[in-house]
């Protein structure tokens, strides 16, 4: 029995608080569900309350445009679903296109997206994208915008979601690291280093650790983590109302509201998991700073301010992995996002939600099988 909760039995228990594990568990409370989250740390601790918050639909996967769609549906109005400031702003996405070739990628990304039936995505001229971006370098030819997409700010919109789970009855219990999960008879039994807890279901939200709760419950995946890095400016004029990324170059960029700019692209610094730490790899850091320079020469004058990591889990393939567990009876996994997951956070907790209390999701999860790695080698 769990000194610290004072409740050690719930129908699911969702092992992690990220962004995903707290949707989950507000898409179960509202169905009436008793669900307990069992977090090693602090709720949003990690990359869901540290990421970049952006809300991005432009440039997905294929295989995670319907998922993404959906999610990007329910950003709109997700302050008024959980009364609550997730920080939310739908701006613009456009995608630079730096010369000719980039350009030819996104006529031939267009064609794969309208053979399909997707229409979110629309290339801009040099002209456009001038008018919408006016401090773009003179050499950028175009690019590629949705109009949908936007950001929020990342431990406003976990802990909205957790809140309002727990205003549904949802437990939380935080410095509970998940150790060993048994079956004994229909039930899980969990330990932490804390307690012990039973469930009937299990949900593996356990982010860059994911893999091995995954291994606990019999699941083998390819699973690797790192620590993708930030910065952020102090403030400056304002010079660009949308969210800002490039075709073929690692930049991605938002000019808040305050006049900060947070500077981003996938630069990867150094993870030790263990240890829950990171440290920044401040080379990388600079080239992206004069990446963002060479697009937009305004940000010669931007002082940093401030620079920091999140751990992330990655797939081989980028694709989260969003799935019944293959090897064990109600347990399931939604983990792996490789840096894109934040946006996908609403629609998860309601695939979760629906694998547990109605067996299946309208969704084609096919692509995002715990063992689609396997299948391959076989
Ligand atoms: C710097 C950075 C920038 C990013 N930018 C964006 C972006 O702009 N847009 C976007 O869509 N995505 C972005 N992402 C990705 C996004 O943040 C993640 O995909 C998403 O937050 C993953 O959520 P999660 O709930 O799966 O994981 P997490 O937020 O990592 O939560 C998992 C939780 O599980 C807990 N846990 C782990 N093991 C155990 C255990 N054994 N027992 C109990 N608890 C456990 C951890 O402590 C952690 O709190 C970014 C990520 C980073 C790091």
């Amino acid at each position: 029995m769990n000194a610290q909760a004072g409740k050690s039995k719930a129908s699911v228990i969702i092992i992690g608080g990220g962004i995903q594990g707290c949707s989950t568990a507000y898409q179960l409370a509202k169905r009436g569900i008793d669900v307990l989250v069992l977090e090693k740390d602090r709720v949003a601790r990690h990359a869901s309350g540290v990421n970049a918050g952006g809300v991005r639909l432009l440039g997905r996967d294929i295989a995670e445009v319907p998922l993404s769609n959906v999610s990007m549906q329910r950003w709109q109005t997700l302050d008024d679903e959980l009364d609550a400031d997730t920080g939310f702003r739908r701006r613009s996405l456009i995608n630079i296109a730096a010369d000719e070739a980039d350009i030819q990628t996104l006529q031939k990304r267009q064609d794969v997206m309208h053979q399909q039936c997707y229409f979110h995505e629309t290339m801009i001229d040099q002209q456009e994208l001038r008018e919408r971006l006016p401090h773009v370098a003179d050499y950028c030819v175009g690019g590629v915008v949705s109009e949908t997409d936007g950001y929020a700010i990342p431990y406003k919109s976990t802990f909205a979601f957790r809140q309002a789970a727990a205003r549904l009855g949802a437990n939380f219990v935080e410095g509970q690291q998940v150790q060993q999960l048994r079956r004994v008879g229909n039930s899980w039994l969990v330990e932490t280093v804390a307690g012990r807890y039973e469930a009937e279901y299990l949900v593996n939200c356990a982010g860059a650790w994911a893999d091995q709760v995954a291994v606990m419950m019999g699941d083998n995946c390819p699973m690797t983590y790192s620590a993708p890095m930030l910065m952020i400016t102090t403030r400056m004029p304002h010079f660009a109302t949308p969210v800002v990324g490039a075709v073929s170059r690692p930049l991605s960029f938002k000019q808040f509201e305050n006049g900060t700019v947070l500077i981003g692209g996938g630069a990867k610094g150094f993870a030790d998991r263990a240890n829950n730490k990171t440290r920044l790899d401040y080379a990388k850091l600079a080239a992206g700073a004069s990446n963002a320079v060479d697009f937009f020469p305004i940000m010669r004058t931007a002082t940093v301010n401030r620079m920091w990591a999140g751990l992330e889990a990655y797939m081989p393939d980028n694709l989260p992995v969003i799935s019944a567990s293959v090897n064990s009876p109600n347990a399931f996994h939604a983990f792996g996002f490789s840096a894109h997951g934040f946006q996908l956070g609403p629609v998860v907790g309601e695939v979760m939600a629906d694998l547990i209390t109605r067996t299946h999701s309208d969704f084609d999860l096919s692509a995002f099988r715990v063992d689609r790695f396997e299948r391959k080698v076989l």
